[in-house]
This record gives C-alpha cells, sequence and structure tokens, in this order.
C-alpha cells in the first residue's frame, strides 16, 4: 500500500511530490505521456522567480524533476489507465501497463490540453502543416507563411517565436481586441514579420496532404477569404485534462475539479488536486507549483 501517489508530472505534481518526500510520506509520482508537462514545449519562461534572465520550459521542468528524485522521490513513466476513488478508503490506480497500485492518498495534478478549432480539416492535417506547438515544429516552416489562431498569450507566444523561422506570421483572432496581456500584445504588434486579421474565424483548412491556406469568415459581415501558408499554429488556450476523474470528482461546468474551501480537497477525503486541471483562473507555472505545495501539506495531515 502507498501512502501517496501523485498523478501527473507538471510544477504542480513535482512541487507537490519534493514536499511530500520532505515529510516522508515516500510518493510515487505518475509521470504521464509528457513528463515534465505542457512547459516542456515551451521555449523561454521568463516569469517564474528566481530566475532574472528567464530559463528554458524544458530545463526548468528537468530542474524540477532532479529536485524530486534528490528527495527519493519514485517517478514512473507510465499512463493511469483508471481510478477507482472512495471517500477517505483505499484509492485505487490501474495504469496503461495493467498494474495497479493501491493507495491511502493521491493527488490529481493532471493539468490542461491544447484546444483545437474542431475543424475537420484541422485533424486531417495535423502534423501535416496543422500544429499546436511552435516550439516543436516551428522550425519546419523556415522561410515559409504561416497563420496561428487565437488572440491570448499563447498565441502572441507562438507568433513571436515563428518570427525566427518563418517568412510572415499572421494571427487570426475571433475578436478586435486581444486577450493577452499588454506586454505580450505590444511585443506582437510591433513586430514587422506579425500581421493580424482580425474578427475573424478559421472555417477551413485547405490542402491536400500537406497545408496550402486557410479560409477566414468575418464576423462583421460574413466575407470569406483564402491566406495562402503553410503552416497553422493553433493556440486557442488549453482544457482541464479531467477526463480520468469524471463522475468520481466533482467538476465545474468547464471540467475543472471543485475545490473545497479553499484549499486542495476534493468532495472525496482521501483525494487532493493542484494545478491547471483544478484552477480556471490563475494557470501559471508558479500558481500551479503553490497549489502543488498546498495539496503535499493537504496530504500529510490528511495521512497523519
Ligand atoms: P487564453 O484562454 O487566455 O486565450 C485563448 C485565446 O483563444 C483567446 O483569445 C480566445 O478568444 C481564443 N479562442 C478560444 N477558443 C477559440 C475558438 N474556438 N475559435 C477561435 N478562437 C478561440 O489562453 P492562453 O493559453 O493564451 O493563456 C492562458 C493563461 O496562461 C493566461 O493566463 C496567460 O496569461 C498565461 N500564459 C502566459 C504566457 C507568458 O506569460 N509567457 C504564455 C502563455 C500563456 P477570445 O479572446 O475571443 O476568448
Amino acid at each position: 500500500m502507498e501512502k501517496l501517489v501523485i498523478i501527473g508530472s507538471g510544477p504542480a505534481g513535482l512541487t507537490a511530490a519534493v514536499y511530500a518526500a520532505r515529510a516522508n510520506l515516500n510518493p510515487l509520482l505518475i509521470a504521464g505521456n509528457l513528463p515534465g508537462g505542457l512547459l516542456t514545449q515551451t521555449s523561454e519562461v521568463e516569469n517564474f522567480p528566481g530566475f532574472p534572465d528567464g530559463i528554458n520550459g524544458f530545463e526548468l521542468m528537468m530542474n524540477m524533476q532532479t529536485q524530486a528524485e534528490k528527495f527519493g522521490v519514485r517517478i514512473e513513466i507510465n499512463t493511469v489507465e483508471s481510478v477507482k476513488f472512495s471517500d477517505g478508503g483505499d484509492q485505487i490506480i490501474t495504469l496503461d501497463s495493467g498494474e495497479t497500485v493501491t493507495a491511502r492518498s493521491v493527488i490529481v495534478a493532471t493539468g490542461a490540453s491544447p484546444r483545437w478549432l474542431g475543424l475537420e480539416s484541422e485533424e486531417r492535417l495535423k502534423n501535416c502543416g496543422v500544429s499546436a506547438c511552435a516550439t516543436c515544429d516551428g522550425a519546419f516552416f523556415t522561410d515559409m507563411d504561416v497563420v496561428v489562431a487565437g488572440g491570448g498569450d499563447s498565441a502572441m507566444e507562438e507568433a513571436l517565436f515563428l518570427t525566427k523561422f518563418a517568412k510572415s506570421v499572421t494571427v487570426v483572432h475571433r475578436r478586435n481586441e486581444l486577450r493577452a496581456s499588454k506586454i505580450m500584445a505590444e511585443r506582437a504588434m510591433n513586430h514587422e514579420k506579425i500581421n493580424f486579421v482580425w474578427n475573424s474565424q478559421i472555417v477551413e483548412v485547405l490542402g491536400d496532404k500537406e497545408v496550402t491556406g486557410i479560409k477566414v469568415r468575418s464576423n462583421a459581415d460574413g466575407q470569406e477569404q483564402v491566406i495562402p501558408c503553410q503552416g497553422l499554429f493553433v493556440a486557442l488556450g488549453h482544457s482541464p485534462q479531467t477526463e480520468l476523474v469524471k463522475g468520481q470528482l466533482e467538476l465545474d461546468e468547464a471540467g475543472y475539479i471543485k475545490l473545497q474551501c479553499n484549499t486542495s480537497m476534493t468532495n472525496l477525503k482521501g483525494v487532493f488536486a493542484a494545478g491547471d486541471c483544478a484552477d480556471p483562473r490563475y494557470r501559471q507555472a508558479i500558481t500551479a507549483a503553490a497549489a502543488g505545495c498546498r495539496a503535499a501539506i493537504d496530504a500529510e495531515r490528511y495521512l497523519g
């Protein structure tokens, strides 16, 4: 019987692991299919305190992992297939490998996953010009024209990153103003390679085997236009990854895990949640890390 199993290896999961290990809970962390979480796919993280010159997202997460391992955290590179939670009893976790782990407590830190436009043509051309990760795929588009969908910080970050490779970057946003923070919006709007198409929705990704353009429709007058491009980067934010716990933990209408009274406690005793899967509001690396710390402290008190 494990004392504590942590599901997820982003800032929330790994911080929970550091705190739990230092409290002698000997945690087992199940890392999922992207060890280190989404931050490993980001380029520069400039707002994590302690790094005045910024730090590469992958490096930040590998540092957290090394720190957790230093305190004896066991990290298993596996995904969780299903869970059977109980209110204050044994928590049963079944891994993709078929192995079953029983624990007295669990911290769910499964994060969030990228949102897509939901078009058939987008699905068909994924990895053939359609991507949700400029850091991963940007270099494939050297000297080409690319489009970024979205108007938040992710979209600005993707657009700015892509200027290192692409000939031109066109941001298509469904409204007339950006949701992005002022500093990111200004950087993007002042960049000579970045153009904006406002108040427009992408209605089709064009191309047979590879992207050749996108069709956009104006929300103002319904007019359609084709923007020729070789790449489409979809940067529409993220949805919580809570499918695993649906039906067992209380979720809000957007699918985020509901927490009790400003703690990391879920509706079930012994089951805690931390990070983006339970945070519709802040969704930052630093807030996820802080939530991981809180969950480890709550788990320690519960077990005590
Ligand atoms: P956001 O939810 O902030 O932005 C998502 C964007 O996508 C919005 O502009 C939204 O439009 C648009 N959108 C959503 N669904 C659709 C759709 N179906 N069709 C067209 N457009 C759509 O997500 P982000 O990932 O950008 O940011 C999340 C959080 O992470 C924020 O707090 C942000 O500040 C932070 N962040 C910080 C970074 C940094 O500081 N370096 C980098 C990345 C994120 P609309 O505006 O109309 O709703």
